[in-house]
Parts: structure tokens; C-alpha cells; sequence
């Protein structure tokens, strides 16, 4: 309990990206009152992006879930676990132990992970649990364990700004990375020598800080760097020492290039050979060379082989285990790595043991005291949900996360939540699409309140804090997982009181066995740990793993000995052949669909959704198209167009941008069916997957296109939640309400009327149609106050969400004001255009004008007078790209490609 004058900072971590950002919350009366980047963590020092600027908007308790709930009744905490103990107990006795599974998450912590897994692995006697990680960087897991043996990363931030060359493959950093990525920007302006790739199908916010840009092929990363390979080896640019003592399977590797010529690959990737050759020479002329890659190598049916042709050039170069160098996966989840080592994916044991390895069997359940072990893997993801629609899985524990929207093919996800006979979901939410499919809701606690641990993608293992009082009747995933542990007759293994105690428990299993006595190292050790206490606990910092007696202090180099984790101890060179994605474009499905985040939400908007701020950078879900294509069918800005796959369809709002290859289409992956009448992006996916990862092809849809038109469009402000049922709609939080962009074929004839069923408020209405502009505009004042206002027109609108916050804002709106309202005249100080900089609040048009009127022909001019792009930086990357647009190019320092050969 808290006083009223109370007041602290607390460390915690921010909850997004696989970054894994320090953050000092100020917290009075028990509220999250500001966020703040942590100065002393080694992630992030001191900065935040703009989504982690903005936690504060996202802690209210609006819409959270806050009491069990079986059946659409609330119940209490012990008819839940007890029913949920039953009815897993009883599937377990009728059908054995692989009819149940769990389907975990990347944002619970790793304590709550390694109960999970406890449970289902050495006391249930399943393999079956699996995480939504599995959509993130499964195949980077497989890629690294065919390598090096093990699932372990070789590389540190500070890779990325030590090293000369620097290759972006399948990631827009500048918008999914943001601190990584402004670390790696003023490394640049530090060291003009370094030089930067990028690689992607689509140009993106981080290609502005490239030296080059490949805009390769869709899928045809493998061809690449099987091409690269082939070129270091012609160029004579391989370490022959390095290959010789440290790698295996240089012979086949070399054998299954021998035939990718520069011409040839060229034309694979679609790309010149002159620009090809450049990217080639960087490499293998570059004393060091970081590859950083995240879901645009993954989230492929050939991901782990991407994964692996990365690899390959890096044995075979020696750039590994060297300060500034490595292949470098970086994971979108907060906590993907720490589910990794815990066993949360179905083919992985705890402690990065493996579950085939029937000494780790014994092993660990040995060390649980459990009265069982898995002996095989369990199922992964999508196969999981396909199990489930066939009834082989009859009941599941879906845990933080939100299949529905996330995993491919929601028809058949839907299908499969029909058909299994009982479905649990934990969640902080009390409603989002998987929900509405839950025999038992269980309230969870969410960020802020939540008390464990977290590792980023440096392996940097970092304390989640909970700073607030859990709400309502929440309780921590651990404390569910136990309770109903218990109450399935497990008690003993899960006797746990403070998560300080799975910690220590995690720490101890990862140093039993682990190269003492004669047994195998195996890579992820934190036994340094095994006797930590509760105060030790709360005052963790911030260390990357392996901690144990010969890294007492943490390791940031792995590999810098040259030994690996495999039986010969050698690193493997996997020989890989460049294969297509699994549906090709064809007449009735011509484009290929890419999809991935905006730069201000984040998953399914939660979080990002209750942030009015972040609200505001993307208003609506769009489809990005070339202009030629776009032109081709007919389509312009502001268009709506139904984007149709062999699985499913969605309608978004056209957006054109050069930099989408012709052809090529992007869809963001944000909203769902609580934020959008269709537009759930998962829909037009199929289930295919990588064979070995599991990791579904999420970046490569085939599609077709058709404009959609609507008879009325609107928009619409309201202090309160709406039921609204158009065929088209939008939600997004407003800082006084919710605003909803709509469109519909159904005319409204009586305005009024229609307004007054749709709100349930009598008031004062108000309506003027402005026969000039055709824009008809309906106001209701209630106690004075504005309460609601609808701009309806024949046309897409684009009302500024600002101006309306503001009159929300007043106790009475006055006549000046409700005129200026009612003829949609918006007041000029609100007239900016759309959002660049989240943090000042400053627009696009503010920004057109100071490039074309102030001639400000720079980032830092443009800063100096608007403050854009000098808090977070999240937004530099589209001032470059204003400035690009809106100056002559004449006056722009562009970076020209100097032309290099080898002799
Ligand atoms: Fe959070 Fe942004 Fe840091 Fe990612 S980069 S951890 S989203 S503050």
C-alpha cells in the first residue's frame, strides 16, 4: 500500500521488442506517472523509442480483464483452476498426455515460461507447448543448432557499432529496432567508413541510412548468399585457416554453390550485377562484417536454410567470434530468448537441453523429481492448431497471446477453436478475437505489474519489475500454472512462493551436468545463479549469459576460442540449395502479399492500441503498392481495395509508396477484429511452413486486388465506445475518446435519428449540410459538453483527431466553436497533416513547410526549429525521406557507392 504522497522510480524492461530497453518508471499512489529510459542499462542508455515513450498511455485499466470467467459468467479463482485441473486431468486420463497442449508467448516472463513448460514436459508428460516465438525466430533457432550446435546467438549490440560493414537482411530496424538502430546511425556519423547494406524486397525507413540497397526478390535470400559464397571462393577471399580448424562441411558447402555465378544470381534476386558485385566486395574486402537479421529471413518455408546461407559466409570468411562480427538474428519479442532457454518450444527441453538426447531426458527430470518426461517433440505451432480441428487435441491453455490474429490462415485457426472441446486463455484483456472462443478466461497480470525476468536478443537477462499492485483479482502466469498444477496433483514441483525461487531453480538446472565430471559443455549456463536470494533477486542488473565460474561477470564474445557446440566441436558449414516460396503469383493471384509492423504499434495493438499518441503515426490499415501497379488497376490514394488470397480476404486503404516493388504489395500485421471491420492481414496467409522450424511464411502471400467503392464515407469522434456495424470501419483511441473512420453503401436519411440510436444520448443535436463542401456534419452537445460528432461525406475524410481531442477537452463548447465544427472547418493550428513525430507532435505539412519555405535541408535544421526527431528519433528516418522528396536533389549529401574491385 502506497501513501498518497508516495513516490519512486523503479527499473524495469520495456515490455515490446527483442531490444529489451531499461526503463526507470516513476510510480505515485501505487500509478505509473512517467517512463523514462534507463541511463545505466547496456541496452539502451538512457533512450527509449516511441513506443516505450509512451507505456504511460498504455497502463489504464480499460478493458482489462479482472476476474476468472467460465462460460460468460464470472467466478471465482478456485472454480476456475478447479475446473481447469479437472477437464485437463480427465482428457489426460481418457486420451493421454498429448490430447492437452499449451500455447505460450514471448511476452510472458521466463519464470512463467519455465513453470509452463515444467508442467507439461515432466508432470503432464507432453511435449506439447509451444509460443507464439515460434512465428518470430524459430528458424533462427534451427539455423544457429545445425551451425553451432546450439540455439546460441554469437553476437552484442555492441557488434553493431564496432563492426566495418554492417548488412540489414529482412529487417526495417528503423521502425521494428528503433534503438538499435539510431545506436547504429550515430555509429555512422562517428565512422563514415562504415558502411552499411540493406537488403529487402521493399524499400524501407532504414534503407535511408544505406551505403546500398538491394531491393531483392522476394524468398530469394538463399540464392544470395549462396552467391556471395560463391564469389568469396572465386575471389580466393575465404579463411582457409579458420575453415580448416574450426568448420566441418566445407567441401559440400563449396560443391552445393559451385554453380551460383554473379550472373546467375543476379538474375534469381532480380537485381544488377553491378549492384550485386558491390554488396559482394564490401564483404569479402571488409576486415569485419555484422549480418543482422530478423522476420524477413524467418518467417519463410526455406527460413532455416536463409538462416544457414548467412551462416556459411560467415565461417568462411572467419567473420565470428570477433568484436564486429557475426550473424546476428534479432528477435521481435521481448522475451523470445528467455522462452528459448527454458524449453517454451515443443522441440526444445529446458536449459537448452534436447528432448531427442535421452541422457538430458534423464537429466532434467532427474533434477524436477517429475514422474515423467516427454520423449518426443511436441507439436508446433500451426501443427498444433491443426490438431486441434482434427481432435487429436481436445483441450488448450492458450497463454498472452492471440492466435486468432497472429497465426496464419485464421479460418482454419477459427475452425480449430471451434472444434477443440476446451479452451483456456490466459490474458490481461477480458475480450480480443481468440477470447471469444474460451470456455474459461483466467485474469492475468500485463507489464508494469508482472515480476520476473526477461532476456534480449544480446542474451542480456534484465529484471521485469512489477512496479504497481496487481488489479482486481489478476495473478501472475506463474501463480495460475501452479495453482492449477497443484490441484492436478503436482504440488510438490510446484511449491513456488516468489518468482526469485524459479529463477534459482532455472539457474541451478542449467549448471547440473554442464562440464563438470567429464560431461559435454552445453551453452546456456547461468549457474552463477543457483544460490541467489530474494534481495540478490530485486537487485539484479542487467547481464548476458552464460554466467557461470568462467564468466562470472557475464559474456558478450561467444566463440572467440573457435569451439562450438557440436560432437566434433568444429562449426558446421550446411550445404543449402536456393528454393521458391511455396505458392508462386499466377493469373488469378498476380501479386505477392508482404507483411510486417508499422513504426508506432506493436502486435495486436494491446498495448499500442490504448495509446492515443501512438495512435496517431498510422490511422488505418493500409495495403503499400507501387504507384505503376496501383495505376494499372485503376486504383489512387484514398482508394479502398479488397485484397483477396486462396484463404481469405481483407479491406484496406491504399497507400502508395516507390518503395514497393511492381508486383509486391505490404500489408501491416496490427489490427484485428476488435480495431477493424477486416483487416486482419493473417487471413490471406496459408499454413506453410519451414520443414525443420516450423516458422510459418509470413512475408509471401499471393493475392489479388479489386478496388472496393462505398457510397458514404465517415468519420466519427465520440467520449464513448460505439457499437458501430459498417461494412467498413476503423477504431482508434483518441486522448478524450474514440474516433472511427467508416464507409458503407447504406445511406443515412435521417441523421439525427441515426445518431441518437447509435449513442443512446438525447442532448442537443445539431446538423449542417454544407451543400459547398458536401459534407454533412452531425454535433451532440450533452450538459454543454461535446459529446459526439459524425463528418460524413461522399468522399474519404481526414478530420484531425487533435482538433476534436481539444474541443473534448472543453467543459462547454462555445458558438464560434460549434460553427467552426458543424462546417468541418478546422481550426489552422491543427491543419498539419499526418504525424511524423510522435513525441512534439509535429506533421507533415509543418515539416513540407520548413524544407520548401525555411529551407531547412537537414535533419538537425529541421530539429532545431520544430524539435522533430530529437526526442526518440523514432521519426528521422521519414524526415530523411521528406527532405529527399522536397528539396532539389542537387543540395542533398547522398552517399554515392564508389565503385572497388579486387584484384
Ligand atoms: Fe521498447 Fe523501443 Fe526499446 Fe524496443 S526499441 S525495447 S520498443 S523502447
Amino acid at each position: 500500500m502506497y501513501t498518497q504522497f508516495e513516490q519512486k522510480i523503479c527499473q524495469t524492461t520495456c515490455p515490446y521488442c527483442g531490444v529489451g530497453c531499461g526503463v526507470d518508471v516513476t510510480v505515485k499512489n501505487d500509478q505509473v506517472v512517467s517512463v523514462a529510459g534507463s541511463e545505466t542499462h547496456p541496452a539502451n542508455f538512457g533512450k527509449l523509442c516511441v513506443k516505450g515513450s509512451n507505456l504511460a498511455e498504455t497502463v489504464g485499466l480499460e478493458g482489462r480483464l479482472l476476474s476468472p470467467v467460465i462460460n460468460d459468467q464470472t467466478a471465482s479463482w478456485q472454480q476456475a483452476t478447479d475446473l481447469v485441473a479437472q477437464q485437463f486431468q480427465s482428457t489426460i486420463k481418457q486420451f493421454g498426455p498429448d490430447s492437452v497442449a499449451f500455447y505460450v508467448s514471448g511476452q510472458i516472463l521466463t519464470e512463467d515460461y519455465y513453470v509452463a513448460n515444467k508442467l507439461m514436459k515432466g508432470f503432464i508428460g507432453s511435449g506439447n507447448i509451444d509460443t507464439n516465438s515460434r512465428l518470430c525466430m524459430s528458424s533462427a533457432v534451427a539455423g544457429y543448432k545445425r551451425a553451432f550446435g546450439a540455439d546460441i546467438v554469437p553476437c552484442s549490440y555492441k557488434d553493431l557499432t564496432h563492426t566495418e560493414l554492417l548488412v540489414l537482411v529482412g529487417s526495417n530496424a528503423a521502425w521494428t529496432h528503433p534503438i538499435l538502430f539510431q545506436q547504429v546511425e550515430k555509429a555512422k556519423q562517428q565512422n563514415p567508413d562504415l558502411k552499411i547494406v540493406v537488403i529487402d524486397p521493399r524499400r524501407t525507413a532504414t534503407a535511408e541510412l544505406a551505403d546500398l540497397f538491394l531491393p531483392i526478390k522476394a524468398g530469394s535470400d538463399v540464392a544470395l548468399f549462396n552467391g556471395l559464397l560463391q564469389f568469396l571462393i572465386e575471389q580466393k577471399q575465404v579463411d582457409n585457416t579458420y575453415i580448416k580448424q574450426h568448420c566441418d562441411n566445407w567441401n559440400e558447402a563449396m560443391q552445393s554453390v559451385a554453380d551460383c555465378s554473379l550472373n546467375e544470381t543476379a538474375k534469381q534476386c532480380g537485381l544488377e550485377q553491378a549492384e550485386l558485385k558491390q554488396f559482394y566486395q564490401y564483404f569479402a574486402q571488409s576486415p569485419s562484417a555484422v549480418t543482422f537479421y530478423s522476420q524477413g529471413v524467418n518467417q519463410s518455408s526455406q527460413g532455416v536454410d536463409k538462416c544457414n546461407a548467412i551462416i556459411n559466409c560467415h565461417l568462411a570468411t572467419g567473420k565470428i567470434g570477433k568484436l564486429g562480427s557475426g550473424p546476428f538474428s534479432i528477435t521481435g519479442q521481448p522475451n523470445a530468448m528467455g522462452g528459448r532457454e527454458v524449453g517454451g518450444l515443443a522441440n526444445m527441453l529446458a536449459a537448452h537441453m534436447n528432448i531427442e538426447n535421452v541422457e538430458h531426458r534423464e537429466l532434467v527430470q532427474d533434477f524436477w523429481q517429475s514422474p515423467t518426461m516427454t520423449e518426443t517433440a511436441g507439436a508446433k505451432a500451426v501443427d498444433m492448431f491443426d490438431k486441434l480441428k482434427n481432435g487429436d487435441i481436445k483441450a488448450i491453455w492458450i497463454m498472452a497471446t492471440n492466435p486468432m490474429v497472429s497465426l496464419p490462415n485464421r479460418n482454419q485457426v477459427e475452425a480449430a477453436l471451434k472444434a477443440c472441446p476446451f479452451v483456456v486463455v490466459s490474458d490481461c484483456m477480458d475480450s480480443n478475437d481468440t477470447m471469444m472462443y474460451a470456455d474459461v478466461k483466467l485474469p492475468a497480470t500485463t507489464w508494469s505489474e508482472k515480476d520476473g525476468t526477461v532476456t534480449n536478443s544480446e542474451r542480456r537477462i534484465s529484471r521485469q519489475r512489477g512496479v504497481v499492485s496487481p488489479p482486481g483479482e489478476t495473478k501472475h502466469d506463474w501463480q495460475i500454472i501452479c495453482d492449477v498444477a497443484k490441484k492436478m496433483g503436482f504440488a510438490s514441483g510446484f511449491d513456488y512462493q516468489h518468482p526469485y525461487q524459479i529463477f534459482k531453480e532455472h539457474a541451478q538446472l542449467s549448471g547440473v551436468k554442464n562440464g563438470v565430471n567429464g560431461y559435454p559443455v552445453r551453452d546456456f549456463d547461468i549457474s552463477a545463479f543457483s544460490q541467489i536470494t530474494k534481495r540478490q533477486y530485486e537487485q539484479f542488473k542487467p547481464i548476458q549469459w552464460p554466467v557461470n565460474d568462467s564468466y562470472p561477470n557475464g559474456c558478450s564474445q561467444i566463440f572467440s576460442d573457435g569451439r562450438f557446440y557440436t560432437k566434433t566441436g568444429n562449426a558446421q558449414f550446411i550445404a543449402v540449395n536456393a528454393a521458391k516460396a511455396k505458392q508462386q503469383p499466377n493469373n488469378e493471384f498476380p501479386f505477392v502479399l508482404n507483411s510486417g509492423r508499422v513504426r508506432d504499434h506493436w502486435h495486436t495493438m494491446t498495448r499500442t492500441g490504448k495509446s492515443p499518441s501512438l495512435g496517431k503515426h498510422v490511422t488505418e490499415p493500409m495495403l503499400s503498392m507501387h504507384p505503376n501497379d496501383a495505376g494499372k488497376l485503376g486504383l489512387q490514394k484514398n482508394h479502398f481495395v479488397q485484397v483477396t488470397s486462396p484463404q481469405g480476404q481483407v479491406t484496406l486503404l491504399v497507400h502508395l509508396d516507390e518503395g514497393c516493388q511492381l508486383g509486391n504489395v505490404f500489408a501491416p500485421i496490427h489490427w484485428s477484429q476488435m480495431t477493424a471491420a477486416s483487416a486482419n492481414v493473417a487471413n490471406c496467409y496459408s499454413s506453410h511452413v519451414d520443414p525443420i522450424s516450423g516458422q510459418p511464411e509470413s512475408k509471401f502471400a499471393i493475392v489479388n486486388l479489386k478496388q472496393v467503392t462505398f457510397r458514404q464515407y465517415q468519420q466519427i469522434f465520440s467520449r464513448s465506445t460505439l457499437n458501430v456495424q459498417t461494412e467498413y470501419w476503423v477504431k482508434n483511441v483518441i486522448q478524450y475518446g474514440v474516433e472511427y473512420r467508416c464507409a458503407s453503401d447504406e445511406v443515412i436519411s435521417d441523421s439525427v435519428t441515426w445518431g441518437k440510436t447509435l449513442t443512446g444520448i438525447e442532448g442537443n443535436w445539431h446538423y449542417f449540410d454544407d451543400a459547398k463542401t458536401g459534407v454533412k456534419t452531425l454535433v451532440c452537445i450533452s450538459n454543454g459538453q461535446l459529446e459526439f460528432v459524425s463528418f460524413l461525406s461522399h468522399q474519404r475524410l481526414d478530420i484531425n483527431s487533435d482538433w476534436i481531442d481539444s474541443l473534448l477537452s472543453l467543459t462547454e463548447l462555445n458558438t464560434a466553436q460549434l460553427s467552426m465544427l458543424l462546417t468541418a472547418n478546422v481550426v489552422p493550428e491543427f491543419a498539419n497533416g499526418k504525424l511524423i513525430c510522435s513525441c512534439f507532435k509535429v506533421g507533415e505539412n509543418q515539416i513540407i513547410q520548413a524544407i520548401t519555405e525555411q529551407n531547412d535541408d537537414s535533419v538537425e535544421k529541421l530539429g532545431e526549429r520544430l524539435k522533430c526527431g530529437t526526442n526518440c528519433g523514432s521519426c528521422k528516418s521519414e524526415l530523411k525521406s521528406l527532405l529527399k522528396q522536397h528539396i532539389s536533389h542537387q543540395t542533398i549529401a547522398i552517399t554515392q557507392i564508389e565503385p572497388e574491385t579486387i584484384q
